[in-house]
């Protein structure tokens, strides 16, 4: 490619609207720009990175013999209203009515869909393990796009279903897309680590993340350095907004509780030192739309006190081992056995879990506190890291935390969609039964940004080989080099992606053009061509230069 032929808009300020590092990059390589709030249009040197993103996926997904289809991205409500979704699915989920008033949405992910074309077209077990893929355009109304093409509305992902006979089937499919994901991120460059997550809005028991290691990363990941467990501590969805809204409901009231006990009280009844309770004394459910309240003290005075507080709406009791399910809290943390926390649940605090904080200072609580609006975001991290505790919940080690940005997700469905859909297949037994399902999802578009996460410096972009858009730049600083520039050019296109900046600018503005876009290898003919033939190669990750004489340019370059 020509720069003069290309279409290449680059900045020289860093844009005001951008936050992090690879959204501002992003805008000033000329790779996206913004058509609305969390919508993008991706210009040719962003799309050729996507491309080529999309094709290491691909590769994969195929050499795993996932079979690729297309889906629509408007999918009917009637689909949707047989698992339940239709109404279970926050606002991410956009809706909206044709001209004949059928209800509509664009698909924020496709279980339904691929669910219904198995259910009519797969009969049998013999036809079994299938999976199919599509790397194709997303919808989620996201509370609060950000980060650019990270945390979209419109957005690109790869998205696979599997489909077995039996769970030791879905096991077998699930290792598979596990490895194929290790493979797609290594071999797209990327510093990542993958571990266990909860299931949120898809359902289903297991699942892991695979998280880009980086400082902008919204998610917290807990990991063991001794026996290699890893989980993400669930930032995202406090700072998404979906779960927890970031706009207060109700202003939080104070109110007077008599009885409740200081901070030091409840660390000695928790066994707990007292740093660790001032921050964290509640335990956030997100089962349904039940609110766990953790007593702090005397559970018998706070059950009194909570009743106060809440009367007239329904709670019931827990008891320990359902809290720590529900709160995901390795064993012992909870407090002693006879602890009792108190669940708040149902129509009472429908919809957005608002819970009673308080309990740092005497005789208080706060009520309407949500988790969005009311805690900055490390204190989120706080309140996760000590609702699973700072221990390995295996190996009892310390635990280690990092930021990390969730790139790819799977998940073990089982029957969760199937059962409901009816997507049944005759097994060999002479039975018919539901197929069970797994689910597996990459964002093509996020793995761009948290690239440049990962890969940038002072000057801007820095490509890992596998995904620049072009891997070799050439620049000459003088006309008379310009033949001797188009012949090598020539040659290595044959080979690689080579652009040749053949525009009519001073080379300080072509040298700064380079880093900026991110091409690993700069060629240049500058001031040792004029005097003895010899290129300038340079590396743009170590910045190194190295002379080199026209022939030995091909063996260099592999
Ligand atoms: P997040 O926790 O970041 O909101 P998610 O858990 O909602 O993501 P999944 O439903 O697991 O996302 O979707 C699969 C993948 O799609 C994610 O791992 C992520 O890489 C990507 N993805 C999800 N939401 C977005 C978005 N708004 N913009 C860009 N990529 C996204
Ligand atoms: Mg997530
Ligand atoms: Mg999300
Ligand atoms: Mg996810």
């Amino acid at each position: 490619m020509r720069w003069s032929k290309f279409f290449i808009p680059t900045l020289r300020e860093d844009p005001s609207e951008a936050e992090v590092i690879s959204h501002k990059l992003l805008l000033r390589a000329g790779m996206i720009r913004k058509l609305a709030s969390g919508i993008y249009n991706f210009l040719p040197l962003g799309f050729r990175a996507l491309k080529k993103i999309e094709n290491i996926v691909r590769c994969e997904m195929n050499k795993a013999g996932a079979l690729e289809i297309l889906m629509p991205l408007v999918q009917p409500a009637e689909l949707w209203k047989e698992t339940g979704r239709w109404d279970a699915y926050g606002k991410e989920l956009l809706r909206f009515k044709d001209r004949k008033e059928h209800d509509f949405c664009l698909g924020p992910t496709h279980e339904e869909v691929v669910t219904e074309i198995v259910r009519r077209d797969v009969k049998s077990y013999k036809e079994l393990p299938l999976i199919l893929y599509q790397i194709a355009v997303k919808f989620r109304d996201e509370i609060r796009p950000r980060f650019g093409i990270m945390r979209a509305r419109e957005f690109i992902m790869k998205d696979a279903y599997s489909f077995d006979a039996d769970w030791d089937g879905l096991e077998r499919s699930y290792q598979l897309m596990y490895e194929t994901y290790e493979k797609i991120f290594t071999n797209c460059g990327l510093k990542f680590k993958a571990v266990e997550a909860h299931t949120g809005a898809i359902g289903g028991d297991v699942s892991h993340e695979f998280m880009v290691l980086a400082e902008t990363g919204e998610d917290i990941i807990a990991f063991c350095e001794k026996c290699g467990y890893a989980s993400n501590i669930e930032l995202t969805p406090a700072i998404s907004g979906e779960k927890y809204p970031l706009e207060p409901e109700k202003p939080l009231e104070k109110v007077y509780t008599p009885g409740v006990r200081t901070a030091q009280e409840v660390a000695d009844f928790l066994g707990l030192p007292v740093s660790k309770i001032t921050k964290t004394l509640i335990y956030i459910v997100e089962e349904k739309n039940a609110v766990a309240v953790c007593l702090r003290g005397d559970h018998e005075v706070n059950e009194v006190k909570l009743e106060k507080l809440f009367s007239g709406k329904p709670f019931r009791m827990a008891n320990e081992e359902e809290v720590r399910k529900i709160v995901g809290a390795s064993p012992g943390f909870i407090g002693p056995k006879d602890l009792k926390i108190k669940v708040i649940a149902d129509k009472a605090l429908e919809g957005y879990p608002n819970f009673v904080i308080g309990a740092n200072e005497d005789e208080y609580h706060y009520l309407n506190a949500n988790l969005g609006s009311t805690f900055k975001p490390d204190i989120i991290a706080d309140i996760r890291k000590a609702t699973l505790g700072d221990l390995c919940p295996k190996c009892k080690e310390p635990l280690s935390f990092t930021r990390g940005i969730e790139v790819g997700h799977i998940f073990k469905l089982g029957t969760k969609y199937s059962e409901p859909m009816k997507a049944m297949f005759l097994d060999k037994d002479g039975k018919m039964k539901p197929f069970i399902m797994g689910c597996y999802g990459i964002g093509v578009s996020r793995i761009l940004a948290a690239t440049i996460e990962q890969n940038h410096d002072e000057d801007g972009i820095i490509f890992p080989w596998q995904i620049a858009p072009f891997q070799i730049a050439i620049v000459y600083l003088k006309e008379d080099f310009k033949e001797n520039a188009e012949k090598i050019y020539k040659n290595l296109s044959q080979n690689w992606d080579v652009i040749l900046d053949d525009r009519e600018e001073r080379p300080g503005v072509k040298f700064k053009d380079m880093d900026l876009i991110g091409i690993p290898l700069q060629i240049i003919l500058g001031k040792n061509y004029e005097k003895n033939k010899e290129l300038e190669v340079k590396i743009r990750k170590t910045g190194e230069r190295k002379y080199i004489k026209i022939e030995e340019l091909e063996n260099f370059v592999r």
